[in-house]
This record gives C-alpha cells, sequence and structure tokens, in this order.
C-alpha cells in the first residue's frame, strides 16, 4: 500500500478518536526489506524508520544517512548489551528496554556520552515465554528503576500475542503508562494499527503494509 495511503488511515484513525492530527508517529519498519524499496519511500519525504536488529541496521543506514542525515531512526527490536554503544550511537530512539542490565549499561553510557536516544520499555503484555519485555506485574518496579537512573523514558511498548485480541493488550499498555505518568505509546503493526490508534498510540510500528511483504524470512 503506499506510504500515502498509510498517512491518510493514520489521519482518520486520530481524527476518528478525537485526538490531534499529527499526534501518531509513523515508524515505517524496514527491516529485511530490498534497498530500492527503502530508498522510494525516503525519496516520498519519509524519514521515521525501524529495524529490529543492530547489526543490520549498522550495515545500511549510515550509507542512507549521507543522502539523508534527517532521518530519525528507532530500534525496535531486542537489544544485547554488547551492542548497547552501537545502539545509541545509531538510534535516536530505542523500543525495547526489558531488564536492568540492559537499563544499567544504557545509564552508563549516557553518562559516557552525555546523551542517551528516548527510551521506551518492552512490557510483555501477553506474559508469553518466547517474547521479550518487563511482566506487567513488574513494569511499575522497572519503570522507577530506570528513572532513578536518570533514564529518558518516554513511554511503553508492546507486541500482542498473534492469537489475543490485540485491543485488549493495548488498553492494559495504556493503563500502565498512564498510572506511571508515561506518555509514549509504541502499540500498533500492519494489521492493527487503527485500534492502536484509537486506544492512544503514539508511536505506530507499521511494517509489510508500507514495504510490501518481507521478502526474506526474519529468524
Ligand atoms: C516487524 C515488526 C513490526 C512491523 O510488523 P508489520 O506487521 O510488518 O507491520 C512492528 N514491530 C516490531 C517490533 C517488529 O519486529
Amino acid at each position: 500500500m503506499p506510504l500515502h495511503d498509510i498517512s491518510t488511515r493514520i489521519t482518520k484513525a486520530e481524527a476518528a478518536a478525537g485526538r490531534v492530527a499529527g499526534s501518531v508517529k509513523l515508524i515505517a519498519v524496514s527491516k529485511v526489506q530490498p534497498n530500492d524499496r527503502i530508498l522510494d519511500v525516503l525519496a516520498q519525504g519519509h524519514r521515521c524508520f525501524g529495524e529490529n536488529r543492530v547489526q543490520e541496521a549498522a550495515g545500511k543506514w549510515p550509507g542512507f544517512m549521507e543522502t539523508y542525515p534527517d532521518v530519525d531512526l528507532h530500534l525496535i527490536g531486542p537489544l544485547q548489551t554488547n551492542k548497547a554503544r552501537q545502539a545509541t550511537e545509531l538510534f535516536s530512539a530505542i523500543h525495547s528496554v526489558d531488564r536492568p542490565k540492559l537499563a544499567k549499561t544504557l545509564a552508563r553510557l549516557a553518562q559516557e556520552v552525555g546523551a542517551c536516544p528516548d527510551l521506551f520499555i518492552q512490557v510483555n503484555t501477553g506474559e508469553e515465554a518466547q517474547k521479550a519485555g518487563i511482566k506487567p506485574s513488574e513494569a511499575d518496579t522497572f519503570i522507577a528503576e530506570c528513572r532513578a537512573l536518570d533514564l529518558p523514558v518516554v513511554g511503553l511498548m508492546c507486541i500482542p500475542p498473534v492469537d489475543e485480541e490485540a485491543a485488549l493488550h493495548f488498553a492494559l499498555l495504556a493503563k500502565i503508562a498512564a498510572r506511571n505518568g508515561l506518555e509514549g505509546l509504541s502499540m500498533g503493526m500492519s494489521d492493527d494499527f487503527e485500534k492502536a490508534i484509537a486506544l492512544g498510540a503514539t508511536h505506530v510500528r507499521v511494517g509489510s503494509a508500507i514495504f510490501g511483504e518481507r521478502v526474506r524470512p526474519e529468524e
């Protein structure tokens, strides 16, 4: 679907939910997409992109950024502590802060570098064993821990279980964010971003609906 159509759907969803136009940021998820598709979206003027692997992003984005220095790159996939330095250099936001060890590493890097990407804490709202994220019951404590480390926590992120009603997970994430005074909500993908906007998403992560099906498997 053309980028323009996705933007129109976002604008309509914002209006339908009584939200301010432009309050939802579209992260175009470009993982494993061929370069020509990414360049096409860049040429249309879009600048906010999401990648789920540090290595893959580090391989392609510095090149694109030579031509498009105003790209706003978001890490939406798991982050190993040994890649944290590279991630803080490349990304303007990290959506996958999910454990104390990573928070401590990011805090140390922030001290050292004097800057830190915007951070979202990933919550495993479905409490799935195979999925990253802090458990909902441990979220308040972890958010407080991150704040005590002076980390710039701007919001929460979730990836609902594939076989469950996403709206329940979006609502849970919004509730945890509200009681912790967090404004950012990174939720909603190609199949459910309008639903996420209705429930307060500030960042939607849309991949295949913009770029087409991913040509390589992710794993
Ligand atoms: C791949 C991915 C997306 C985008 O998924 P689509 O269904 O292609 O829109 C969003 N969020 C995360 C964390 C992803 O890994």
